[in-house]
């Protein structure tokens, strides 16, 4: 069956049926608004994301199920990069006419099965018809203790720079496919199957630890200097430090030009943050206990110095922030 036979409030009820109830949803999918409460204490955090079909995503590379995963995933993301609890989740659709119901469903399966990983209630959105490509709008919202949110602005001169996990696993995986070649299912699931690192950012910010923190959507060149430009400090990263995954390691034995990906390649969906000395080994023992390793790449240094790469030659230079063509992306696919 087509969506054009099942109709817009065919879908509605479809994804309404599959909903139960979840804490703090007085009234979620069926009404003109959903009412929702947080817990007492707490602030809201809300933040939207934007998929675009032939923009962010071609389903040449990624089925429909993990698109729906992922298109929570880059969302609770965002919450997890201020230290929120995730909890509610707004899908705007609109796809063509034509689109096969197994499709949609798949979509839909991807997106209640991320959301209730992280105990997160679909509680609306919209859906409409597309004269063309599938257009995806999640918003979320999330809530953090009053004064436990972690912003961009905090990082202080001497902090040091530290992040989760692997980098430029996913941009090596996009630069494969865009080349013809398959990528290392490792590298491939780091593109089509990001994992926020939600539990990670709260329970940093639980403690207190970092001074500032962002997740790394457009690399650690570009996401880094957003915090250096809000903190007003510059950074000294280490080529050497940068933690890369076995996967990544074995291609730049023969490439080594796609370095630059652990650098400026996107959609990753790690956690940068920069924390004082004195909280390096909690902050660190919190990555173990998460099971996401934190790494000390680099350290806060004085605005003037700006964003400074020290290569495997000791020598210190500026890392001009790139765009992606620099790279060989298409700005749009890797660019958020
Ligand atoms: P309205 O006309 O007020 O926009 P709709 O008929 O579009 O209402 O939607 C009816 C209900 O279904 C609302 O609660 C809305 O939030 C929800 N809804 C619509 N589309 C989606 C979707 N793609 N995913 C989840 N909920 C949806
Ligand atoms: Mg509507």
């Amino acid at each position: 069956m087509k969506l054009g036979e099942l109709g817009e409030f065919g879908l509605i009820d479809a994804i309404r049926a599959r909903i139960g109830e979840m804490p703090g949803v007085h009234r979620g999918i069926g009404d003109d608004a959903a009412e929702l409460e947080l817990p007492a204490g707490h602030r809201l955090l809300t933040s939207t994301d934007l998929l675009l079909e032939a923009v962010h995503f071609d389903f040449a590379w990624i089925s429909a199920g993990e698109l729906g995963r992922k298109a929570v995933a880059v969302n609770l993301s965002d919450i997890a990069a201020m230290g929120g609890t995730p909890r509610f989740l707004y899908v705007g659709l609109a796809c063509p006419a034509d689109t096969e119901m197994a499709q949609l469903d798949a979509f839909v399966d991807g997106v209640l099965a991320e959301a209730a990983d992280h105990g997160v209630a679909l509680v609306g959105g919209d859906t409409c018809r597309s004269p063309g490509p599938w257009i995806i709008a999640v918003t979320i919202e999330g809530s953090v203790p009053a004064g436990q949110a972690i912003g961009r602005g905090g990082a202080r001169i001497g902090d040091l720079v530290l992040v989760s996990g692997t980098l430029g696993d996913s941009a090596l995986a996009l630069t494969l496919w865009q080349q013809g070649a398959i990528p290392h299912p490792s590298l491939a699931a780091r593109h089509n199957r990001p994992t926020a690192r939600v539990t990670l950012g709260r329970a940093l910010a639980e403690a207190g630890l970092p001074t500032a923190m962002i997740d790394l959507s457009d690399g650690v060149a570009s996401d880094l200097g957003h915090i250096l430009q809000a903190s007003g400090v510059g950074a000294e990263v280490r080529s050497a430090d940068l933690p890369l995954s076995l996967a990544f390691r074995e291609q730049l034995e023969r490439h080594p030009q796609w370095f630059g990906l652990a650098l400026a390649g996107g959609e990753d969906y790690e956690l940068l943050c920069t924390v004082p000395p004195a909280h390096l080994d909690a902050a660190l023992a919190l990555g173990a206990l998460s099971g996401v390793p934190l790494t000390v790449i680099g350290s806060v240094t004085d605005r003037a110095s700006g964003l400074r790469i020290r290569g495997s030659d000791g020598v210190a230079k500026p890392l001009l922030i790139k765009g992606y063509e620099h790279f060989g992306h298409t700005a749009g696919e890797a660019g958020r």
